[in-house]
């Protein structure tokens, strides 16, 4: 009988779910329980028998992790525990602490909530969800799998910032990264794609959704990363600034009076192109741009010329840069995206063939010409697939 793992990813106020197949590494079921604590909450449950939604109010993680456990038991599929090799978590912060992913006990679940003062709105909720996990799973492994843990192979020289040393360790102030299992699975992914292992390639990942990151990947392991000490800095994003002078915000603080709290919902809910062109998703920018709003067009140029700096940054730090994987929202669908912000880049050896850019990417897909000589994808991300792995990987070496 086919392994299955459970994955997990708890929000401050929802949860989400995978039931995933380990033989195909096919989801058996997919769902969401959202708006918990709120007046009313709203779970949607794809199963056996097609997509199930049921609203009422959700109190807490443990309550929704109850509604999630009699959704599968009344829509399927049944889970059958002496299957289920592991439950696998999405943790957003891992911290120096863990480079890799962990079997949870309370030591474990500890050191999660000690460093929610790096991830103040994604940690507490991971507890909550770990811990309401646990009660309705109390005899199957649980694993953690850190968003940070791809990218704590980076060097000294690339996740320091250069202020105070004594300050920044006390405050654990550096460069962690997040996005990592993306980045780790689509860099892995390109290497075979390239029929390669990891450890001969060199490649540069272009996560653009609605959060956007850029690593470089030499021969397998992240030198470096472009979001932070939080998944502020770096590219432009849909509504977070990306890298910013300092300045700006001490400018604001002083001469607009903004608070600290101002600062951070303007940086990381008001900016990057909702700051830009009034429109977060970025297919209304191309519609904005179709109708000649200048604003949309100039939030374009920004977002492309921030991803040029970083894949130029990357190629100089990589030496030979065997491919540039496009993946997430934006990288898999937007193909003007991906023309745009590759164009003039031609003279580093990355030529983009336009007919085979053209469209959305559901499947992974060379999109450069033949002769170029790096190689540049789509590569659909799959985060749930790359945590579902890990988990059965940690848990069968435990065992062994
Ligand atoms: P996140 O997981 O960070 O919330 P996603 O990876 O789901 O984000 O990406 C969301 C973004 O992808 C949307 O805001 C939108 O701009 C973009 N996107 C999705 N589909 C398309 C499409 N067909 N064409 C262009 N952009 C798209």
């Amino acid at each position: 009988m086919s392994e299955q793992v459970l994955v997990v990813n708890s929000g401050s106020s929802s949860i989400k779910y995978q039931l995933i197949d380990m033989a195909s590494e096919q989801a058996l079921a997919t769902g969401i329980v959202e708006r918990i604590g709120l007046e009313v909450g709203r779970a949607k449950h794809e199963g056996l028998d097609g997509e199930t939604v049921l609203e009422r109010h959700v109190a807490d993680h443990e309550e929704g992790m109850a509604i999630v456990l009699s959704l599968f038991a009344e829509h399927g599929p049944q889970i059958d525990e002496s299957r289920l090799v592991a439950v696998g978590h999405r943790i957003v912060q891992g911290g120096s602490v863990f480079a890799g992913p962990a079997l949870v006990d309370e030591t474990v679940q500890q050191q999660i909530a000690d460093l929610s003062p790096l991830a103040p709105l994604h940690n507490p909720a991971h507890v909550a969800g770990l811990t309401a996990a646990r009660h309705a799973f109390p005899n199957t492994p649980h694993v953690a799998v850190f968003d940070t843990s791809f990218h704590q192979t980076m060097p000294p020289a690339a996740y320091t910032y250069a202020i105070d040393r004594d300050l920044a360790d006390r405050y654990a102030i550096r460069r962690y990264g997040a996005h990592g299992t993306s980045h780790k699975f689509v860099s892995r992914h390109t290497a075979e794609l390239l029929g390669k292992d990891p450890a001969e390639v060199n490649v540069i990942v272009l996560h653009l959704g609605n959060g956007a990151s850029a690593s470089a990947v030499q021969g397998g392991r992240c030198i470096d990363t472009s979001m932070g000490l939080t998944p502020l800095a770096g590219l432009v994003m849909g509504s977070r600034s990306g890298d910013i002078d300092p300045a700006v915000l001490f400018h604001l603080s002083r001469e607009a009076g903004m608070t600290t709290d101002d600062l951070d919902n303007l940086l990381n809910r008001r900016s990057g192109m909702l700051g830009l062109s009034g429109h977060t998703d970025m297919r209304d920018v191309h519609d904005a741009v179709a109708a000649g709003d200048e604003r949309a067009r100039t939030a374009l140029e920004v977002y492309y010329h921030r991803l040029r700096t970083y894949v130029g940054a990357y190629y100089a730090h990589l030496g030979h840069v065997d491919a540039i994987a496009f993946t997430a929202g934006i990288g898999e669908n937007d193909d003007i995206v991906r023309e745009n912000s590759m164009a003039g880049l031609e003279h580093l050896g990355i030529v983009l063939d336009l007919e085979r850019n053209a469209g959305r990417k559901k499947t992974d897909t060379l999109i450069s010409t033949d002769d170029s000589p790096v190689k540049v994808f789509v590569v659909p991300t799959n985060e749930e697939l790359e945590i579902a792995r890990e988990s059965v990987a940690l848990v069968t070496a435990s065992q062994d």
